[in-house]
């Protein structure tokens, strides 16, 4: 179905993604006014009834729905853009409370309700609408299922409840759906902030306690392939990569598991560090495992290891569901036999029918809920050593306190080699000029990303990145060798794309998003993203990160169409970028943007996985979340919390 699909693509698959959706901001208060006494230019609500009612065009795009509405102290025509169906639905007779403006003496209506009032309510709350499901739409989706929240139990203890002074979790909900005073949508956020870093804590603290009551096996001093292993590496190791890997020498001497959170922005540097992690197993003669949130991003980490790894005769394999059957059981077969040393694949890769003969370290990459995945990888008292790898960018004192019991290592600088990518936004009518200075990149041996609009679904995607390519083929850059990589392609061909761009059988790679994360080829140089003002920030950042790897300069090129026809918000993103590329500040500037409006669901562009905490702003309910998880931990069995975890 296809609203099924468009609210999907923000993210809302149940009726409880509905629930914790939250809204960006609430709609201030504004006046109830007669008709008479509205004045021009202010934001108010008026109630009243149609008299008459019809539709007419207004230029080439618009069309307008007109309604005489009168209240007895005046009538003012109200005024609709592009919604035609609505001349139905306001029949005269009909009453109505709209909240508006007056503009040149029609009244210019921004939201309008005929039963109780809702959209016009003060406070109403704003949700980030797509092109597909308006915001309408939205509240009157979410207003349905809100009911729902009140048989839903409060899994927090009423002491601890009333301690805190929170509200119960139902009341936080109907509070930030429909609060119904300003600031009341805010109390309702933190309550289920709370649950959000509590369970997350909770997580955190099951960790520590299993790590107490196991053993991972000691793996000493590093030896002879480590070292080989380092005197591969075509570069120096930072000063910050070099602690990290000293930190996790420190960690895997001993028989304690090994929990540490490596952090660093993207292309700091982390994977040199968790393939260091994993070889360390391999050496003495055990095996090690990565995991990845996704095929894709497992697929990429593959590639790069497999390729150092076959150097160093060390076996990889990759386990990921899209493997046949037989595949996926002989590999699982390589790993129950110990014939593989170093497993890279999603999540699955630690599920029960998944044996190793000797799993000695776990990297989990761009992971950020713990628990019930690192539970079933344990047998007995035994654990492995557990690299934990992010890029969320958070400071150092707040990851601190964030992971609490897991130690931190910080790449907090990329490598010095690295000159920063040169952003610039270019308007489509001059792309031409764009592709022009790209085709100077490609003559001087570089490589370049083409990253394809964003479509919303996935064989119209993969339609749109090959037509592109084959646009390019014949126009802009006629005579380069263009490949093409998309979602809809197998894993094998996807692979076979990618070794021939890292091998510069390719200069061209067109490509849609899957090119986000772990795409490592340090001759690529320029990337160019069309309608960039269709992306996240978080995932432009990641985008760009695919550039500038190696010592060239490097570019990327934003292209959009004309600042003017952009929402304000596509603005801001796009000039941020050109800005700076500084994962700490753009996760600012993205908070900060996200309080006035996106276009696109919050599932995309986040760069932080938890949907109510602002984790800068929540310092003081994070600590909380910290001593009741504490506190609550070592009863947790048999209670509700325990069945959320
Ligand atoms: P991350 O996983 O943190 O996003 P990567 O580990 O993929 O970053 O590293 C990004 C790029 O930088 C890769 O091409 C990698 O080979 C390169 N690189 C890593 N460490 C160094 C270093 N010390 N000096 C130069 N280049 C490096
Ligand atoms: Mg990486």
């Amino acid at each position: 179905m296809a609203l099924e699909r468009s609210l999907a693509r923000l993210g809302l698959r149940s009726a409880g993604d509905l629930l914790a959706y939250r809204p960006f901001r609430y709609e201030p208060a504004a006046p109830e006014r007669t008709i008479a006494e509205l004045l021009i230019g202010e934001e108010a609500t008026i109630e009243g009834q149609v008299r008459q009612v019809a539709s007419r065009r207004s230029g080439r795009r618009l069309t307008l729905v007109e309604a005489l509405v009168s209240d007895g102290t005046d009538e003012v025509p109200c005024v609709w853009f592009n919604q035609t169906w609505l001349v139905e639905k306001l029949a005269p007779g009909t009453r109505l409370r709209m909240r508006g403006q007056l503009r040149r003496g029609t009244f210019a209506v921004k939201a309008y309700d005929l039963g109780e009032p809702r959209a016009t309510a003060d406070n109403a709350p704003v949700y980030s609408a797509s092109e597909e499901v308006s915001l309408k739409r939205l509240r009157g989706l979410v207003e349905r299922v809100l009911p729902l929240a009140r048989s839903l139990p409060d899994p927090l203890p009423a002491s601890l409840r009333a301690r805190l002074a929170l509200p119960l979790r139902s009341d936080a909900l109907f509070a930030l759906h429909r609060p119904e005073r300003q600031g009341q949508g805010e109390l309702g956020r933190k309550r289920l902030a709370f649950d959000e870093l509590l369970l997350f804590q909770l997580a955190l603290a099951n960790i520590a306690r299993e790590r107490d009551s196991s053993e991972a096996p000691a793996l000493g001093a590093p030896g002879p392939l480590i070292e080989k292993y380092l005197a591969v590496l075509p570069f120096q190791l930072t000063r910050h990569q070099k602690s990290a890997l000293a930190e996790i020498d420190r960690d895997l001497a001993g028989q304690r598991p090994m929990q540490r959170l490596l952090q660093g922005d993207v292309g700091s540097g982390k994977t040199v560090v968790a393939l260091y992690a994993l070889l360390r197993a391999v050496e003495k003669g055990y095996q090690g495992a990565l995991m990845a949130p996704t095929e894709t991003l497992a697929e990429q980490h593959f590639f790069t290891i497999e390729e150092i790894c076959r150097g160093l005769g060390v076996e990889c394999l990759l386990l990921t569901s899209a493997l046949p059957a037989k595949e996926h059981e002989a590999a699982r077969a390589r790993i129950a036999s110990g014939r593989a040393q170093i497993a890279i694949g999603t999540h699955a890769l630690i599920q029960k029918e998944v044996e190793f003969k000797k799993l000695a370290v776990a990297v989990v990459d761009e992971q950020h809920r713990f628990g019930v995945e690192q539970r079933t990888a344990l047998s007995e008292g035994h654990s492995p050593h557990v690299l934990h790898m992010s890029a969320t960018p958070i400071p150092r004192t707040l990851a601190l306190t964030l992971y609490g019991d897991l130690e931190l290592s910080e790449i907090a600088a990329p490598p010095a080699t690295r000159k920063p990518v040169i952003t610039s936004w270019v308007f489509e009518d001059r792309s031409a000029e764009a592709y022009r200075r790209l085709r100077k990149h490609l003559d001087a041996g570089r490589q370049v990303y083409v990253v394809c609009p964003l479509v919303d679904d996935a064989a119209g995607q993969a339609r749109a990145a090959e037509q592109e390519a084959e646009r390019l083929r014949k126009g802009e850059l006629a005579g380069y060798r263009i490949g093409c990589m998309h979602g809809r392609l197998r894993p094998a061909e996807r692979r076979e794309i990618m070794a021939h761009f890292k091998a510069r059988e390719l200069d061209v790679l067109v490509a849609t998003t899957v090119i986000e994360v772990g795409v490592d080829v340090p001759n690529a140089t320029v990337m160019i993203v069309q309608e960039a003002d269709r992306f996240g920030l978080a995932q432009l950042h990641q985008l760009r990160g695919r550039v500038g790897r190696g010592a060239e300069q490097s570019y990327c090129l934003l292209v959009s169409r004309p600042k003017e026809e952009l929402s304000e918000p596509a603005q801001r993103r796009l000039e941020a970028l050109v800005r700076t590329s500084d994962g700490f500040e753009l996760a600012e500037v993205d908070l900060a943007i996200r309080g006035e409006g996106q276009l696109l669901g919050a599932r995309q562009s986040g760069f932080s996985d938890f949907r109510f905490t602002n984790l800068r702003a929540d310092r003081a309910l994070l600590e909380q979340a910290r001593a009741a998880a504490r506190e609550l931990a070592p009863s947790l069995s048999g209670t509700p919390l325990e069945d959320e975890l």
